[in-house]
């Protein structure tokens, strides 16, 4: 198996002001053609550091990533380094430059093109693939047969040069196999129960093809992957083995490819044609942002609406001021007259509810930190369901919420 080590270069990464998220980008790009990230360095701006580490990670792997430190400030020194470690001189590359020129124009900002010359400097070794969304290239120097990548820092660049170009590039040049996954997300069965259902079709499975049980929150995601030498074929295969899972447990899968459960729910709620509405107490909206944020929800979610002061529940949604009285209003009772208040309001189908306590501080009645109910209502139906999440800071629990209710609704 090829394997890998990545170098992020930057004092920001260090202080803990930038989270290192090109590492973990890179790293799942290489798993899926098979490469094996053995190390990720995190390392200063400092040339010394940047040439010893190289020099340590190219004995170590067979490609080598480092990102950062392209840009022409005086505190970008990769390049330095790089001439440095790989004893080579640094040139002004015309071809660059002209790139350079051509990407500056195109967006109106030429003015820059002189401060930024020193980005058509390159190493007189390196292979050179050039930034389509930014200004920085990358540099590409093969030693041994093993090969160094020196990307640029800011992500959204980092991301496009993989998908675009070095992946392609390396799944040619070391002969990769070809890695392709498909999930199958399947819910109202435990996962136990499920494996059992499941078992003689898993046994059964073709020898380049691997299963893994991924559980999250009320749903299990099955991955199935496979590795060979076609693409097409790969893609082919597993596409057989989904088909034969619907004779086995079709009622339970909502979605056979990856995808967010916001983007599973829409699916289901288009193919039903049911429509959605959604009153939102602790959830601050995230619950109808999530819905929103895929394309075409428009034809199922009607709205939604935040009440997050009591009177606004009791005002808008009609919740019974002596309910709140008895019960509080972090409570089941709270949480179904709130559901039943939004489907009326909008004329839905679905009515979904939230009312918790995000903290930090005891809710007004005195609810523990982290108590929400929500109530799930389908035409006359309904249930509802409480959740202790007291461990979560604010937004992670506003979203941890948001994203079971969706769950649950799936
Ligand atoms: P620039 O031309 O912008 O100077 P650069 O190649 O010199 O690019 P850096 O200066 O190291 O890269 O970083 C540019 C931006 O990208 C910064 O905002 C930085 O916080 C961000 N960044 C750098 N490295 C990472 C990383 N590993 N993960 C996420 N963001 C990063
Ligand atoms: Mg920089």
């Amino acid at each position: 198996m090829k394997t890998a080590v990545l170098i992020t270069i930057g004092d920001e990464i260090l202080s803990g002001n930038t989270v290192d998220t090109n590492s973990n980008f890179i790293a799942t790009q290489l798993k899926d053609i098979g490469i094996k990230v053995l190390s990720v360095f995190t390392i200063p701006d400092d040339e010394q550091a940047i040439v010893s580490t190289l020099g340590k990670a190219l004995e170590m792997a067979d490609v080598v990533f480092t990102t950062g430190g392209l840009g022409p400030t005086k505190d970008d020194i990769t390049k330095k380094a790089y001439a440095k470690f790989f004893q080579d001189d640094l040139i002004f590359s015309d071809e660059v430059y002209e790139h350079l020129r051509a990407y500056l124009e195109k967006r109106d900002r030429l003015w820059i093109l002189e401060h930024n010359k020193e980005q058509a400097v390159v190493l007189s070794k390196a292979s050179v693939f050039m930034n389509y969304f930014g200004t920085a290239p990358c540099m590409m120097v093969e030693k041994n047969g093993k090969y160094c990548f020196s990307l640029p820092g800011v992500p959204f660049e980092v991301k496009p040069f993989l998908k675009d170009q070095i992946i392609p590039f390396l799944q040619e040049k070391l002969e990769l196999q070809h890695i392709v996954s498909r999930i199958v997300s399947v819910v109202n069965i435990p996962e136990s129960i499920l494996s059992e259902t499941i078992e003689d079709w898993e046994l059964a499975l073709p020898e380049h093809i691997s299963l893994s049980y991924l559980p999250v929150g009320t749903r299990v995601k099955l991955r199935l992957t496979a590795s060979g030498s076609s693409q097409e074929m790969l893609n082919q295969s597993l596409e057989n083995e989904i088909t034969k899972l619907f004779p086995l447990i079709g009622e339970n899968i909502v979605a056979t490819h990856e995808d967010k459960i916001e983007k599973i729910l829409s699916g289901l709620l288009i193919d039903k044609k049911l429509t959605l509405s959604v009153s939102e107490s602790c959830t601050g909206g995230e619950l109808a942002h999530l819905i929103t944020s895929v394309a075409g929800s428009s034809k199922y979610f009607f709205g939604g609406i935040v009440t997050y002061a009591t009177d606004k529940k009791i005002d808008i949604l009609n919740v019974n001021p002596e309910t709140v009285e008895e019960f509080t209003v972090v409570s089941e009772q709270v949480a179904s007259e709130m559901a039943v208040g939004c489907q009326a309001l909008f004329k839905t189908d679905i009515s979904v509810s939230t009312t918790g306590v995000a903290g930090p501080g005891k809710g007004e009645d005195g609810k523990d930190i982290g108590t929400v109910y929500y109530t799930i209502r389908i035409g006359e139906e309904e249930v509802t369901s409480k959740l202790f999440l007291p461990h979560l800071e604010r937004t992670d629990f506003m979203h941890f919420v948001s994203q079971k209710v969706l769950q649950d609704i799936v």
